[in-house]
C-alpha cells in the first residue's frame, strides 16, 4: 500500500523498554508500541485529497484492509509504530512527561513530488504516555478533528491533515462535562498525517532532563528532515550556535505566519499548550477549538479554559509569543547566548505585525493597512453581536454596491442597517440611533479609502472572496453533524467535508452552511463550549 520510510525510529533513539505499561521514559525521544485491536471497524469517511497525495485509490479506501488498518487491528509489513515522548507547559506551568498517550505513529512513508508524511492513529489504545487515561477516543471529538484538519487544509490554513475516520465498534466512556455523569460513547480512530508531528514539548522535555546530547540530536534531525531548506543551504554549520539560532528564528516566523492565519478565518484553538504547538507552524491537536460567530476577542470555546480565558480568539498572538520563550529556553544549550534568541523572538513579532496588517488590509479590499480604519472596524464589531465570517464575506458586496452608486441612502434600510449586511448581525433589536451613527461613520470612512485605493474594483472583490471564507466549520454545523453520526447517518460529515472542500467559492446548493448560527445553539453543549474530554 505504501513507500515506507521510517526514519525517525531509524536514526532517534529509542525507549529500551518494549512492554506497554506506563512510565517516564528517559534517554529517548520515542516508545516502541502497537495499536490495540478493536471489534468492528467501519469506515465513517475519508479525505480523498490526502488519499491521492498518499496514493490510495478509492478502491483501496473503500476496502477491508484500510479500515482493519486506521482502526489499528492490523499493522502492516514495513510499518514500525512508535508513541513519542514529550513534555509540555499546560495553562501556563510546567506539567512534566506527557507524550502521545493515544497517538501511535504508525509509519513514515512518501506521497507525491518526494514530500514524506507520517501517519498518525489517535485514539487507537493505550501507550507508555497514556498517563491516567485510556489512550482512546470518542466519535464527537474525532468527527471534529476530522473535518476541521480537512477544512483548514483547503482554507489555506497550515495544519495537519487527516486521512480516515473509522469507528471502532466498542464504547468508551467519559465524563463530558466533569460533573459526574459519564456516559458512553461510541469509539473511533483518526488517522492524522503531517510530514511530522514534533512539538515545542519534544524539545522542551529533553531540556528540563538535561539531557543536551539528545536534545542536539533531535535539533539535528528535525532540521535536516522537516526544514530541509535550511539544512540545504547551512547544514555546513550544524553544532554551531549560529545554526540553531536562525533554525529558532525561522520556527517564530511560522509560529507568525500560523497565528494571522487563525486570526484571519476566526479560529480559536482553545488549548494552545506548549505540547499542542507544532514545531513546523502546523495547527495541530484539534480538541476544543471553535470558529468565531459574533466578534469577540474574549470568546474561547474551551470550558476548561472560561474562567483565565489565556487561550481566547484575542489572546492566540501574545500566547504564540509566550510559548515561543519557552521553547528558546529549552534551545539554551545549543545557543548559550541570550541576543540571538532574543531577536528571533523580535521577528516573531515583527513578522506577525507586518502580516497581520498585509491580511486586514487584503480582508478589507485595500493595497495598504490603515490603521484607523482598522481599529474603528474592531471597536464597531465588537459593539454589537456581528457574525465575523459572513461580515467580511458581505463587505465585498457592499463596498462594490456602494462605489457604484450615487445614492447611499438607497443601501440603509428605513432603520439605518445597511441592508447587504443583515444577514451578518445576531440581534438587529439592538440597533439604535448611536450603532446607525456609528456604523455610517466607520463605512463613509471605509469608502473615502477605497476611493483614495489604487486596485480596480473587479480585481479587489476577487481579491477580497479569496481572503474572506464563505464557508467555515461552524461550531454548530460540526455538532448537528455529530448528532447525525451518532444515530448511524453519516452524510452530513461527507456533505460538510465535500462543501470545506471550497470554502472560498459561494455554492448556491450549500447556502445554509453559510448561515450565522442559529439561537437554538447560543448555549448548547457541543455548539458554543466544549469540554476537554474527548
Ligand atoms: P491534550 O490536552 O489533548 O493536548 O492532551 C495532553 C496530554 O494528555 C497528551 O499527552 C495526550 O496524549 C494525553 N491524553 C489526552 N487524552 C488522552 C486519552 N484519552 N488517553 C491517553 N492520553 C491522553
Ligand atoms: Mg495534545
Amino acid at each position: 500500500m505504501f513507500r515506507y520510510d521510517n526514519r525517525f525510529t531509524q536514526f532517534l533513539p529509542g525507549d529500551s523498554e518494549t512492554r506497554n505499561f506506563r512510565r517516564q521514559v528517559f534517554g529517548a525521544c520515542y516508545s516502541r508500541v502497537q495499536p490495540t485491536s478493536v471489534p468492528s471497524p467501519r469506515l465513517v469517511a475519508y479525505s480523498r485529497e490526502m488519499a491521492e497525495e498518499l496514493g490510495l485509490t478509492p478502491e483501496q479506501c473503500g476496502s477491508d484492509l484500510f479500515q482493519q488498518v486506521f482502526a489499528g487491528n492490523q499493522v502492516l509489513e514495513g510499518m514500525d509504530p512508535f508513541a513519542m515522548c514529550y513534555g509540555g507547559h499546560q495553562f501556563g506551568n510546567w506539567a512534566g512527561q506527557l507524550g502521545d498517550g493515544r497517538a501511535i505513529n504508525l509509519a513514515e512513508v512518501w506521497g507525491r513530488e518526494g514530500r514524506r508524511w507520517t501517519l498518525q492513529l489517535k485514539g487507537a489504545g493505550p501507550t507508555p504516555y497514556s498517563r491516567t487515561a485510556d489512550g482512546l477516543a470518542v466519535l464527537r471529538s474525532s468527527v471534529r478533528e476530522f473535518l476541521c484538519s480537512e477544512a483548514m487544509f483547503h482554507l489555506g490554513v497550515p495544519t495537519t491533515r487527516a486521512l480516515s475516520l473509522v469507528l471502532t465498534g466498542q464504547d468508551v466512556v467519559r465524563d463530558m462535562f466533569y460533573d459526574g455523569n459519564p456516559e458512553r460513547e461510541p469509539g473511533a480512530v483518526v488517522c492524522r498525517v503531517a510530514p511530522s508531528f514534533t512539538r515545542f514539548g519534544n524539545f522542551e522535555i529533553l531540556a528540563a532532563r538535561q539531557d543536551d546530547d539528545l536534545l542536539r540530536q533531535l535539533a539535528n534531525f528535525t532540521i535536516e528532515h522537516d526544514f530541509p531548506e535550511f539544512w540545504a543551504e547551512r547544514k555546513s554549520e550544524v553544532d554551531s550556535p549560529p545554526f540553531y539560532a536562525d533554525w529558532f528564528a525561522e520556527v517564530c516566523r511560522r509560529t507568525a505566519t500560523l497565528m494571522v492565519h487563525w486570526m484571519r478565518v476566526g479560529f480559536v484553538h482553545g488549548v494552545m499548550n506548549t505540547d499542542n504547538m507544532s514545531i513546523l507552524g502546523l495547527t495541530i491537536d484539534y480538541g476544543p477549538y471553535g470558529w468565531l460567530e459574533d466578534y469577540d476577542p474574549a470568546w474561547t470555546p474551551n470550558t476548561t479554559d472560561a474562567h483565565g480565558r489565556r487561550y481566547a480568539f484575542g489572546q492566540q498572538p501574545q500566547i504564540g509569543m509566550w510559548n515561543l520563550v519557552r521553547l528558546a529556553n529549552a534551545l539554551w544549550p545549543l545557543v548559550q547566548e541570550k541576543e540571538p534568541l532574543q531577536a528571533a523572538l523580535q521577528e516573531y513579532s515583527e513578522t506577525y505585525q507586518k502580516q497581520f496588517q498585509a491580511m486586514m488590509a487584503a480582508k478589507l479590499g485595500l493595497a495598504q493597512y490603515d490603521e484607523e480604519l482598522v481599529d474603528g472596524l474592531f471597536l464597531l464589531l465588537g459593539s454589537l453581536e456581528t457574525d465575523f465570517t459572513i461580515f467580511f464575506r458581505r463587505l465585498a458586496r457592499w463596498q462594490e454596491a456602494a462605489l457604484d452608486s450615487n445614492e447611499l441612502d438607497g443601501l440603509f434600510d428605513a432603520n439605518g442597517i445597511p441592508e447587504l449586511l443583515k444577514p451578518a448581525y445576531y440581534d438587529l433589536g439592538q440597533w439604535s440611533q448611536t450603532i446607525s451613527q456609528r456604523t455610517r461613520d466607520w463605512l463613509n470612512l471605509y469608502l473615502l479609502k477605497l476611493r483614495r485605493d489604487s486596485q480596480s474594483p473587479s480585481s479587489r472583490v476577487e481579491r477580497m472572496k479569496q481572503v474572506n471564507p464563505k464557508y467555515v466549520l461552524r461550531n454548530y454545523l460540526a455538532q448537528l453533524a455529530i448528532d447525525a453520526a451518532v444515530r448511524g447517518d453519516f452524510t452530513q460529515i461527507t456533505r460538510l467535508l465535500d462543501v470545506l472542500r471550497q470554502p472560498y467559492t459561494e455554492q448556491i446548493e450549500h447556502e445554509d452552511l453559510a448561515e450565522k448560527r442559529p439561537d437554538w445553539a447560543r448555549h448548547r453543549a457541543g455548539c458554543s463550549m466544549l469540554s476537554c474530554s474527548s
